[in-house]
C-alpha cells in the first residue's frame, strides 16, 4: 500500500501559503509507515516546531490500474473519509528554500491520520462532498469537494500516467484554507457528511 498525497488544490488555501494556482496537481508520497494506526495518539516530533493539521478527503483505490483515462476514473475508488496531512510547516519551509523535496516534513512516522472509510454509493451528492475538522469542540476547517482545482478523476488519471495504482492505495486530496499549528493535548475530531469519522489525540 502507498499513499499519494496532492498539494495546493484548493485556491483559498494556497492564498493563505502566498502560492500560485498550479497548472497540474502537485504530488507527493507518503510510506506505509506513515500511518497513524488508529485510536494512536499523535505524537509531536521533537524535529519540529511548527506542527501542523491540514484536514483532507481521502478516497481508497478499489482496483489496480495504469494510464487510466478521466472519463473511467470513477471505477477505481470506492471509499472515502477524511484524513489529516501532519506537516512539519517550519521543516517545509526551509526545504521549499533549498528547493529540496517535500518528503522529511510530510512522509514522516504518523504523518497520515486516517478517519474510518464511507463507501461512496452511500453519499447522496457525491460532487459535493463536505467535510470538516473540530479542534478541541471548535470548527478550524471546512471543505467540500467541489471546490479542489484538481478533482478525483484528475487527479486519478494524472498519478496513474507515472504511478501504477493499486488496490488499497489511499490518495489524500489536498486541504482547504484554515490549517494550523498543534500543541499537545489537542483533540482533533473529523466529520465527513457531518458524520464524525476521525478522532485524534495529540500527545
Ligand atoms: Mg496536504
Amino acid at each position: 500500500m502507498k499513499i499519494i498525497a496532492v498539494g495546493m488544490n484548493y485556491k483559498a488555501h494556497l492564498r493563505e501559503l502566498g502560492d500560485a494556482v498550479p497548472e497540474e496537481p502537485v504530488i507527493f508520497l507518503k510510506p506505509d509507515t506513515a500511518l497513524l494506526a488508529k485510536g494512536e495518539p499523535f505524537v509531536l516530533p521533537k524535529f519540529s516546531n511548527e506542527l501542523d493539521y491540514e484536514t483532507e478527503l481521502v478516497i481508497k483505490i478499489s482496483k489496480a490500474g495504469k494510464c487510466i483515462a478521466k472519463a473511467d476514473a470513477n471505477g477505481y475508488f470506492d471509499a472515502i473519509t477524511v484524513g489529516i496531512d501532519f506537516t512539519a510547516r517550519d521543516l517545509q519551509r526551509s526545504l521549499r528554500a533549498k528547493k529540496n523535496p517535500w518528503e522529511l516534513c510530510k512522509a514522516f512516522d504518523q504523518s497520515a491520520g486516517l478517519g474510518d472509510f464511507v463507501p461512496i454509493r452511500q453519499l447522496k451528492d457525491k460532487e459535493n462532498i463536505t467535510f470538516s475538522l473540530i479542534i478541541n469542540g471548535v470548527t478550524k476547517q471546512s471543505g467540500v469537494s467541489s471546490d479542489m482545482i484538481f478533482g478525483f478523476g484528475e487527479i486519478i488519471s494524472f498519478v496513474s500516467q507515472y504511478i501504477t495504482l493499486c488496490e488499497g492505495d489511499l490518495i489524500y486530496t489536498g486541504t482547504p484554507s484554515g490549517i494550523g499549528s498543534l500543541k499537545a493535548g489537542d483533540i482533533l475530531e473529523g466529520f465527513l457528511e457531518g458524520e464524525k469519522v476521525l478522532k485524534i489525540e495529540i500527545s
